[in-house]
């Protein structure tokens, strides 16, 4: 079978680019895409998502890697997570600083050690021991420092609270999560998700991107999901798992990933979620309560379509 590989770039405020950004976006994703396609084609499902997911942390346009978000007090604290449908297996790490790619991170907690999720100054330690660590000031810009005072002003106007705060984050970004779902020739899949998490939260905060069946979910004979949204919700909703349930009791994927997406809107409200899903036979799907979800997919060697609105798609 042909390896089938997508990946999203968050659900949130993907309607309101700025001039020239929406390319740049597609671009990123299309070359997200080619990389994971690139490295499947000698390689497994994990190589794919590992791959796609490092090119979006590089790329600096989505909050992840490089481009992640700050927390309250201005620090950068990542997640990243990723499973193996073929053994079971997933590793993650939490509120990491300092680590160019909290995902190839994360890989290594899976495949190195018998953990499944490192977190903070334990997870800094070993990215430093592997040779993964990056200087703090790689992950501030004029640009995000510039929104991290508007958005305290903003949550400040609102009165100092974490409700307000996550409304502001909604309102101006929330949701430039990056994540990536695949299935290889030999029918393994494989999924990985990873964030800078949500701005302003406090330190030491971990949202549902580095827990498994939260922010990602994968299993051989079922398929694999990747999440974004608010990750208070999506950790008390689990709509990876909720998703993959479905798949194996018999629903087709689109529809799995619909009432993952329905149930959390039931919960919690619009604006909440997006889920990408691929299922054992190469169908993938995305469904989302936001006015976008940036998205990519492409098989065999051939990347083929973005989108970001309510767009057909795939
Ligand atoms: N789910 C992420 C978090 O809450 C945020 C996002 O998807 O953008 O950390």
């Amino acid at each position: 079978m042909e390896p089938v590989l997508a990946v999203h770039g968050g659900a949130g405020r993907w309607r309101r680019l700025e001039e020239g950004e929406r390319e740049r976006v597609f671009k990123a994703l299309r070359d997200a895409v080619e990389g994971g396609l690139r490295a499947v084609a000698s390689g497994g499902a994990v190589d794919a998502v590992v791959e796609a997911v490092r090119v979006l942390e590089d790329s600096g346009l989505f909050d992840a890697g490089v481009g992640s978000v700050y927390s309250i007090s201005g620090r950068v604290q990542m997640d990243a997570g990723v499973m193996d449908g073929k053994t079971g297996r997933a590793g993650a790490v939490a509120a990491v600083e300092g680590v160019r790619n909290p995902i190839v991170l994360a890989r290594r907690v899976m495949e190195e050690t018998e953990h499944v999720l490192i977190a903070g100054e334990g997870a800094a330690e070993l990215a430093r021991a592997w040779g993964l660590a990056a200087p703090l000031t790689l992950f501030y810009n004029d640009g995000k420092n510039k929104r991290f005072e508007d958005m305290k002003r903003e949550a400040a106007a609102g009165g100092w609270h974490y409700k307000k705060v996550l409304e502001v984050a909604k309102a101006l970004g929330l949701g430039d999560t990056v994540g990536a779902v695949a299935l290889d020739r030999d029918g393994n899949v494989a999924a990985a998700t990873s964030t800078g998490g949500v701005w302003l939260k406090l330190d030491g905060r971990v949202g549902d991107s580095p827990i498994p069946g939260a922010g990602y979910w994968a299993e051989n004979g079922v398929g694999a999901f990747s999440a974004t949204g608010v990750g208070e919700y999506i950790l008390l909703s689990l709509p990876s798992f909720r998703a993959a349930q479905l798949v194996k009791s018999g629903t087709a994927i689109d529809v799995a990933v619909r009432e993952a997406v329905a149930y959390v809107t039931e919960r919690f409200g619009p604006d909440t979620i997006g889920l990408l899903g691929i299922d054992s036979r190469g169908n993938i799907a995305a469904e989302f309560n936001t006015a976008g979800m940036a998205r990519a997919w492409g098989r065999g060697r051939e990347v083929k379509r973005a989108a970001i609105g309510g767009e057909d798609w795939p």
